[in-house]
């Protein structure tokens, strides 16, 4: 199986790095939403987050919250979003699990992926249900 980000990991393809330990990788993304959007991944393959067991996602989540305060510190966006696509019905194009970092800036033209609209309530209370029953 070819996978392009276990390529970057194992050193075969190229990346502009950003952060690095034991078990997680950071670079930049070479389609950035803005300058300095960074990907996160694990080490070891992963399909997407639902693949990665509860001490994997502990980990690319420490990774995500240091790079998302490297990225604050020497780049001084205004703000960040912090991504994540599990399928492709979610938009996921990559099939190794990945955080995306993004920095925003005053003006930077990127607009809401969803539109804000109160939900009817009896909707809430069913999926509430579904979820805690
Ligand atoms: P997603 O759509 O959430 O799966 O995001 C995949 C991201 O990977 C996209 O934003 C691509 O621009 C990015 N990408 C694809 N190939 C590479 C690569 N070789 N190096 C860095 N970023 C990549
Ligand atoms: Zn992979």
């Amino acid at each position: 199986m070819s996978c392009v980000f276990c390529a970057i990991v194992e050193g075969r393809a190229p990346a502009w790095q950003v952060y690095e330990d034991d078990d997680c990788q950071a670079f930049l993304d070479i389609n950035p939403a803005t300058p300095g959007h960074t990907l996160v991944v694990p080490k070891h393959h992963a399909t997407d987050l639902l693949d990665l067991d509860e001490g994997g996602a502990q980990l690319v989540m420490r990774a995500t919250h240091r790079v998302a305060r490297l990225l604050d510190e020497r780049l001084s966006p205004a703000g960040l979003n912090v991504v994540q696509a599990t399928r492709a019905a979610a938009w996921q194009t990559v099939f190794h699990m990945h955080m995306h970092v993004i920095p925003r800036y005053d003006d930077d033209g990127l607009t809401p992926p969803w539109r804000v609209a109160p939900a009817d309530a009896g909707q809430l209370a069913d999926i509430s249900r579904r979820l805690t029953g």
